[in-house]
């Protein structure tokens, strides 16, 4: 069944159950479900972002002796949504992380990395965090939930990430790299933070890609020694916002070499008749123990009225030349696009995570999040590399509309192939009466 591509959707999801297959089960009787159908039912509704998925399917199972969660995503027997919970819950998000790798490694060996290189070679990651669970008042934590005090006294329980994602400012699909939960590690009772959670995650992106030339992006919470000091031990480059607020050594310095009149400038008007102006300085103290070097630089767009529209500030250790200001500050400004695409898709669907799917007692938040963000990976995929696919998109217009057509089918009819499925729902579609 299995077609000839590496990155068709037939070939991933084997991948993904290949990975699936070797997490050790620790039950002792003998399961009714395996940990593998479990893995891939869930991954089946959140690429069809459909909560009632495994109900049809079973349905389609009763009456018409197949399902397409095991044409298309190779599970043998569909669990009950109880059982799925109660095993996904007891998985180690780890044995997770190994698919996104493998994906990645997927893109790299098919040459479709390469159009995100920017600065000479470079890769961009944009590191973000974000809530995307909060317990009512009347739930139990989990174990690995995260608690706050709210203003009446209330405690409120609560679970975050930190994301990386490769994005390149020109390129419409988002690579997202597995996140790291924030979360009180083993042994201490103290709450992690994010910084530390995007410590662990640099060390685990430096150790999945040892050989490539990574910027890492973030807001002004990163630009700090430690942060700095991370990036630069597991030698990636970063692109950091600096605010004047948070920086008041770091604008001492820079104001008086202002007053000095020692600041490089660059201007240059955008397509749209708008002044730009870029300008940087290099060699300026992160604090005041002066250990830490970095380069500055600024962005600020006019409009015809020389009215400022946008302004930003950012630290990095390449060293900025009027040759590459522009495509420093272009990267710099990527982060709202990990923000837009990338985490518009976690926040709305975490909805439907936290009211269909439950909370769970261990793992279970942690690794839907993950198989949501895997799914949206093999869409990225898809859209970079698989023509019928970005067709069928395209026919669709809407990503909602792509989907709303794509769960119709599903729920009705049973389809031998992710081939047949997208060609008949959106290119060899005719009105006909009943079943095709
Ligand atoms: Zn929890």
């Amino acid at each position: 069944m299995a077609t000839e591509s590496p990155l068709s959707l037939q070939n991933l999801i084997t991948t993904a159950r290949d990975f699936f297959c070797l997490i050790p089960d620790h039950r002792t009787e003998k399961p009714e479900y395996s940990i593998e159908d479990s893995l891939l039912s869930a991954l089946g509704m959140f690429f069809f972002q459909e909560p009632s998925m495994l109900q049809f399917q079973k349905e389609l199972r009763e009456n018409q002796g197949d399902d397409n969660l095991h044409t298309l995503f190779e599970v043998a027997k569909i669990p009950k949504t109880t059982q799925l919970r109660r095993i996904v819950d007891e998985v180690k998000p780890e044995f997770l992380f190994p698919v996104f790798d493998s994906y990645f490694k997927t893109l790299s060996q098919n040459k479709l990395l390469q159009r995100f290189q920017i600065l000479n070679g470079r890769y961009l990651f944009v590191l973000d965090g974000t809530e995307y669970f909060v317990s009512n008042a009347t739930e139990k934590p989990c174990e690995r939930c995260l608690k706050r005090e709210l203003k009446d006294e209330k405690i409120q329980y609560y679970h975050q990430i930190v994301q990386a994602a490769l994005i390149k400012p020109s390129v419409s699909a988002v690579i997202p790299f597995a996140p790291e939960e924030v979360c009180v590690q083993d042994g201490s009772t103290k709450q992690d933070c994010e910084v530390n959670a995007a410590k662990r995650l640099i060390k685990r992106l430096h150790s999945s890609h040892p050989h490539m030339d990574i910027i890492l992006n973030g807001d002004d919470i990163f630009s700090r020694v430690p942060m700095v000091e991370c990036a630069l031990e597991n030698k990636f480059s970063f692109i950091f916002v600096a605010k004047d607020s948070s920086h008041i050594h770091l604008y001492e310095w820079l104001s008086g070499i202002r007053k000095l009149d020692n600041i490089s400038k660059y201007e240059k008007k955008d397509p749209e008749g708008n002044l730009q102006r870029f300008e940087w300085c290099c060699d300026l103290p992160l604090r005041s123990d002066a250990k830490t070097m970095v380069n500055w630089f600024s962005y600020s767009l006019f409009d015809k009225k020389g009215k400022r529209k946008y302004y930003n500030t950012w630290v990095t250790n390449i060293i900025p030349t009027k040759e590459n200001i522009e495509e420093l500050a272009n990267a710099g400004r990527a982060k709202w696009k990990i923000e837009n695409e990338t985490f518009n898709v976690l926040k709305n669907y975490g909805y439907h995570l936290e009211h269909n799917y439950g909370h769970g007692k261990k793992n279970l938040s942690f690794n839907f999040v993950l198989l949501n963000l895997l799914s949206f990976f093999l869409h990225q995929i898809q859209r970079l590399a698989t023509p019928l696919f970005q067709l069928a998109r395209a026919k669709a217009r809407t990503g909602y509309n792509f989907f709303e057509k794509l769960r119709s089918a599903i729920d009705f009819f049973v389809w031998e192939s992710w081939e047949q499925l997208l060609e008949w729902v959106f290119i060899k579609r005719k009105p006909c009466r009943g079943p095709p």
